[in-house]
């Protein structure tokens, strides 16, 4: 069994407008001792039961994701990757270790460094090209930091690198858009995310818009038609780059698909460290408390940070296999989903198979032979799609 390992780092120098996340702005004393309790949380899960489950596959994908986890001191980041090493089986060095960066915070000192703790993929969250849409979104970098940190990794010995992108910043005109897509291809990213942004209202844009007001520049949000039409000008612009579109929101050159990534839509286990992280082990998931300081308290006092560990019913997988595995290009395999499922919810897979074959006819999703996919030409819809199939 091979394993994928996300440790969360849940700080960030400011808060962006639309941000939604369980992320904080600390004082950078704080990093440190985060870092000391993410390697405590390593190790007492390596002397556990799981912990032996897990030291018996190989870990091959690491992901350091936040917030900002290029914040933190190299030497921290290393030691956490040095504490892995030493509780875990790292198939190394084939393993895809990914450190998410903001453009400011990249310096060659750095670059050299997390090559030499081991990382050989870097995703940087450029979110657009514009400096107005950078600066209206809370964002601390501009343009010219991005073109500069590619270059700074780059001569650092980086040769798998990853841009997000935002598709509905404000401020964001067709124009713009199809300017940071040219942008990107000038920079020839290995991988390429692109996130449609979320109205949410856990962010203080999403709020304001939702209230009809107008700071954060709320008002000049692109429609959704808008939205959708720069998501399909970019499908049709990577393709013509060369990008393999494999993921709703993923591109990837070939051979470049992100590993650790593909394990959440294939339901393959991954173990999270860290406030806030997320666990399965193929039965079970779990989170760790969300509070960076009660975490670090956690570990301190030698307490366990779970706060949410639920058992996957049968119903529940069943759901999974649809709503996260079509969000892949290629879909799942419905034969293989029919076989292992009927027996426990013949019921429940009845009616899928009514479903699919209603949803089928309005050309909404693909079956073709074993293999069920979304239609492409539904993947800007494609959670309409899943309610309709999942009920
Ligand atoms: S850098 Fe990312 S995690 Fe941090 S506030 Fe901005 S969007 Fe949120």
């Amino acid at each position: 069994m091979s394993l994928g390992v996300y440790i969360q780092v849940p700080f960030c120098q400011t808060k962006c407008t639309y941000c939604n996340f369980h992320t904080g702005v600390v004082s950078r004393d704080r990093y440190g001792s985060y870092a000391d309790a993410v390697c405590r949380e390593i190790t007492s899960f390596a002397e556990g039961e799981r912990g032996a489950e897990a030291a018996a596959g190989a870990v091959d994908t690491v992901y350091f994701g936040g917030g900002t986890p290029s914040l933190l001191d190299p030497r921290d980041l290393a030691k956490i990757i040095e504490t892995l090493r030493s509780h875990c089986a790292m198939n190394e060095p084939a393993a895809e270790a990914t450190l998410e960066a903001d453009p400011e915070t990249i310096t060659e000192e750095k670059a050299i460094a997390w090559l030499a703790a081991g990382f050989n993929r870097i995703s940087l969250g450029a979110q657009s090209f514009d400096d107005h849409e950078l600066k209206s979104a809370g964002r601390m970098h501009r343009r010219a930091d991005t073109f500069q940190a590619v270059e700074t990794l780059r001569r650092a010995g980086f040769g798998n690198i990853s841009v997000d992108l935002i598709a509905g910043l404000p401020h964001q005109s067709r124009e713009s858009w199809e300017g940071s897509l040219s942008e990107l291809f000038a920079l020839r990213p290995e991988h390429v995310s692109i996130y449609m942004l979320e109205i949410d209202e856990g962010s203080r844009l999403g709020k304001e818009s939702l209230a009809g007001g107008s700071r954060y520049s709320a008002g000049a949000i692109p429609s959704d038609d808008a939205m959708a039409e720069f998501y399909e000008s970019a499908c049709a612009r990577l393709a013509a780059q060369g990008y393999e579109h494999y993921e709703i929101s993923n591109w990837a050159l070939p051979g470049r698909r992100s590993r650790h990534n593909l394990k959440y839509w294939r339901r393959e286990p991954y173990i999270g460290f860290g406030a806030g992280a997320h666990s399965f082990d193929g039965h079970t998931r779990w989170a760790n408390v969300h509070d960076s300081a009660r975490y670090v308290a956690c570990m301190e006092q030698g307490s366990s940070p779970r706060e949410q560990v639920e058992g996957v019913t049968a119903g529940q997988a069943l759901d999974e296999e649809f709503f996260l595995g079509l969000r892949q290009l290629e879909g799942i395999d419905w034969a293989r989903i029919e076989r292992d499922y009927d027996g426990e919810l013949p019921g429940r897979v009845g009616e899928l198979r009514n479903r699919i074959a209603a949803l089928e006819s309005q050309g909404l999703i693909e079956l073709d032979g074993p293999r069920l996919r979304l239609s492409p030409a539904r993947l800007p819809v494609s959670n309409e799609v899943l309610v309709e199939l999942l009920g």
